[in-house]
């Protein structure tokens, strides 16, 4: 039976790399016989010229019934003074909610070639190689009450409410055992139990889920701590897993000590596994329409994608190695580039990906 993808390039830049992440998939289907098949759709900012709404409800069904969606990113000026309840961010929220993805998977990965490229001394970065697991549909984002209220003085007052129940934060922290599984078996949780009884119960319920995982070690850091553990020395990390606003900031900071947001992928699951697979970055109207985009991150998201979602690692390392490859031999795109080596567009990029795996 074949797999079925959408594929759901976006705004901006989002039409280019897309086209490079298929061709790499095509030829990944043939040499594995994935026997994948696929479906375009549209989302955020051509959507809303389109359907006058950032992700139609034919849209969102082809995805819930999909294998898996790619994505590539949203948004853009000539959307920017629309009303916030039909921006192309909003169709992004919808498809995140409206699938469950409670599961937001951040590799922050440093090839070894791209060392020079951190804001960090090579020597602390060189070979990063860590996963933010950060819980997407809880947490103070979502808890109710919230709003701005006046006071019985007259004052405004601003409140959130941070709430996780037992349920949400078992099965964020199964996600990060089962990932650790399938890595080094090391899980830092990140909490801030000594202040928040939300996240004590979160230590409870992750200390309670580690006697699942005899394999896996669990230890626990505070989120101020891990903050300066991961600028100070972010090797120590394997796996790391953490609540809705901290793994917001967290996986940003990790995102940047890899230097480039050009290659970082990203996942988003739901309970049955299925998943939204998109780079890390945005639509890129600044560079879009000149064929200069990395490619990488969203060709990387479609590694994760074959991993992930559709059960198929080998042809998921293929694509890792062959990235690897294009990267030794010296190409690379604007925003990777440093003296000595190849600029390189985004074709160039996609077809020294596709070469890399046919040798
Ligand atoms: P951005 O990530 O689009 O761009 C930031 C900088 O990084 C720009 O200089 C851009 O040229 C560069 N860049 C990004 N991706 C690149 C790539 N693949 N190759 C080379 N350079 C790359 O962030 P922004 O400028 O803050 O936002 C632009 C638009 O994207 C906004 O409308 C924003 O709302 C939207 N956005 C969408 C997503 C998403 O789709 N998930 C995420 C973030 C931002």
């Amino acid at each position: 039976m074949s797999k079925k993808i959408v594929l759901l390039p976006g705004d901006g830049i989002g039409p280019e790399i897309m086209a490079e992440a298929v061709k790499v998939l095509q030829v990944v289907d043939k040499r594995f016989k994935l026997n994948l098949s696929y479906e375009t759709g549209l989302i955020g900012g051509c959507a809303i010229d389109e359907h006058g709404v950032p992700l139609a409800s034919s849209t969102l069904a082809r995805c819930q019934q999909a294998d898996a969606v790619l994505m590539g990113s949203v948004g853009g000026p000539k959307w920017d003074a629309l009303d916030s309840s039909i921006r192309p961010e909003k169709g992004l929220l919808k498809i995140r909610y409206e699938m469950g993805l409670f599961a937001n998977l951040r590799p922050a990965i440093l090839y070894p070639q791209l060392a020079d490229a951190s804001s960090l001394k090579p020597e602390l970065v060189a070979g990063l190689d860590i996963l933010i697991v950060r819980e997407l549909t809880g947490g103070i984002y979502f808890g109710e009450p919230r709003g701005i209220r006046l006071l019985e003085n007259g004052e405004r007052q601003g409140y959130n409410t941070y709430v996780y129940a037992e349920h949400e934060i078992e099965r964020i922290g199964r996600t990060a055992f089962e990932m650790a599984m399938k890595r080094d078996k090391r899980v830092c949780s990140v909490d801030k139990a000594n202040v928040l009884e939300a996240t004590v119960l979160w230590r409870e319920v992750m200390q309670s889920l580690a006697s699942e995982y005899p394999e896996v070690t669990l230890s626990h850091m505070y989120v101020d701590n891990a903050a300066m553990q991961l600028v100070r020395a972010p090797k120590q990390f394997d796996v790391i897993v953490t609540g809705n606003m901290f793994g917001d900031i967290l996986s940003d900071t990790a995102a940047m000590l890899t230097g480039s947001i050009g290659m970082l992928p990203s996942a988003s699951l739901n309970k049955d596994g299925k998943g939204l697979y998109e780079p890390v970055h945005g639509s890129a109207p600044d560079i879009a329409g000149q064929g200069i985009a990395n490619p990488l991150a969203t060709i990387l998201s479609a590694a994760m994608m074959l991993r992930y979602s559709l059960n198929e690692a080998a042809a998921a390392q293929a694509i890792e190695d062959a990235v690897g490859k294009v990267l030794d031999q010296g190409l690379r795109s604007a925003d990777i580039y440093s003296e000595g080596m190849t600029k390189v567009s985004t074709q160039e990029m996609g077809d020294a990906v596709v070469a890399a795996l046919t040798v």
